[in-house]
């Protein structure tokens, strides 16, 4: 068994293994962390994961990955115990809203598909940190739902604290709760006064203030850090597995802001899983919509919506894709990502955007057409789907009446639970979705919070005098 090196997408001469991509987070040259060689599986292996539960499935898939940084026994034990709390036998549950099947991810403590990923991220950590000795300070930005996934994963670990920037008043009140809640001393929550943009920027700046960032022992848990990608690969699998007809291949839409999710699918196309299409549902924030029209990469201001996880413009993993349309030409990508920088966009070559748009397709869906889609769902079957949710199931269904081959799989994933966003569906149904006990009590609590400016200094002075010796 060969173990699996990595690169950065700014840098492809220089190898890092697992721990070195988990704990750096982002590579030191700005760019991301990449495998060399995405392996592809045969189809007799395809058939023995196909019969595996979520957790011995995911074991086999994440194994690839992290190479010998884990023992056998600890990997199944960090799988194990991360989803131990979980809603679900098998950590996801599929529904059904006509000819799409939903995929619900958010079974998990903070009931949005990011804890699927996070609490083994969290566990990762802690046998990481256990085995070397080490201390480490994690900063992460949120546009809600990361903040709290990560807080749960990591909340009462030694070893390690969390600093989670979010951008203050433009997150749910569940969602900022979830957060703020949380009374362990390892957890300090800042609320910036900006946007999730404003707070990526920070958090990156951050990263690559090099002196800073070895001076605090920094590492992150953005959906930039490869092993979250690792772990979303599961539930395509997963979900194909246990869902398709004979010989279909299948269609996912994917909510999508930072690129996160939908590039975990793209991973498991490359791994050999029978994939025909990748829907990039997109809110307002449409500049993945338009660059599959154009090929230009354009971020511009971010917009506000009723689903504000994906109120983002600067899809961060995207660079990963590009790289690998470019067979990991790091050259080209450093060139493409300095005209980013200086011009504002970029724009690739069309023999690659026809490439990327045989298995990408892409729908912008604004706030009345996600309101009507979950008015319809409910009327359907009195399922309510989440504001982003409903943004992918609109979507798959705009693919499946103008583009579909008609016998494909479709999967929808649901990757919020309604009760997040409960001021919105109340506005849109006029009820308030059942919120799960398991957190109900919670919301109640006293919150721990900190107000900060936008103001890259300031925040590292807090960061600096709270951080982890
Ligand atoms: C984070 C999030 C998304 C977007 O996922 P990306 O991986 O950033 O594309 C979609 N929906 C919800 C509910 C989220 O929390």
């Amino acid at each position: 068994e060969i173990l699996m090196k990595y690169i950065s997408t700014r840098d492809n001469k220089k190898t890092y293994n697992f721990v070195d991509t988990f704990l750096n987070g982002l590579a030191h040259d700005g760019g991301l962390y990449i495998p060399k060689k995405i392996p592809r599986l045969s189809k007799f292996t395809l058939k023995r994961l196909s019969k595996l539960n979520y957790n011995d499935l995911a074991y086999e898939i994440i194994k690839i990955y992290t190479g010998n940084a884990f023992s056998k026994n600890e990997l199944k034990k960090i799988i194990k115990n991360s989803y131990k709390e979980f809603d679900s036998d098998n950590v996801v549950k599929f529904s059904k809203v006509k000819k799409f099947n939903l995929i619900e991810l958010y079974h998990g403590p903070t009931l949005a598909f990011k804890d699927i990923a996070m609490q083994v991220i969290g566990n990762m950590y802690e046998t990481i940190l256990s085995k070397s000795k080490n201390r480490i300070n994690l900063v992460t930005a949120t546009s809600g739902d990361t903040g709290a996934a990560a807080i749960d994963a990591v909340k009462n670990k030694k070893n390690l604290r969390i600093f989670v920037l979010h951008p203050k008043g433009k997150v749910s009140i569940t969602q900022r709760k979830l957060m703020t809640t949380v009374n362990s001393k390892n957890v300090f929550n800042i609320a910036v006064k900006g946007t999730f943009d404003d707070c990526q920027t920070l958090v990156k700046s951050m990263f690559n203030d090099h002196h800073f960032r070895r001076s605090i022992n920094m590492s992150g848990v953005n959906s930039i850090n490869w092993a979250r990608i690792v772990v979303q690969v599961v539930y395509y699998f997963y979900s194909h597995f246990r869902l398709s007809e004979k010989n279909k291949k299948s269609v996912f839409s994917v909510p999508t802001g930072n690129f996160g999710d939908v590039y975990a699918g793209y991973i498991a196309t490359k791994m050999g899983l029978p994939i025909s299409k990748l829907i990039i549902a997109t809110n307002e924030n449409d500049l993945l919509y338009k660059f599959l029209r154009n090929g230009i990469y354009r971020p511009s201001k971010v917009k506000f919506s009723i689903s504000p996880s994906m109120d983002i413009q600067v899809a961060s993993n995207f660079e990963r894709l590009i790289s690998s349309y470019y067979n990991n030409n790091s050259k080209k990508i450093s060139a493409l990502m300095k005209q980013l920088s200086s011009k504002g966009f970029y724009k690739i070559d069309k023999k690659i955007l026809r490439k990327i748009k045989n298995i990408f397709y892409s729908k912008s869906i604004n706030a009345d057409n996600t309101k009507k889609t979950i008015k319809m769902v409910y009327k359907y079957n009195n399922k309510i789907l989440d504001p982003h949710s409903s943004v992918g199931f609109r979507a798959l269904e705009d693919y499946y009446l103008n583009h579909s081959k008609k016998s494909e799989n479709l999967f929808c994933l649901e990757t919020a639970h309604p009760a997040k966003f409960a001021e919105t569906i109340y506005k849109i149904l006029r009820r308030n979705p059942n919120i799960p006990s398991m957190i109900s009590k919670n919301l109640k609590k006293k919150e721990f919070c900190n107000v900060l400016p936008n103001n890259l200094n300031k925040i590292k002075n807090y960061i600096r005098s709270n951080r982890l010796h």
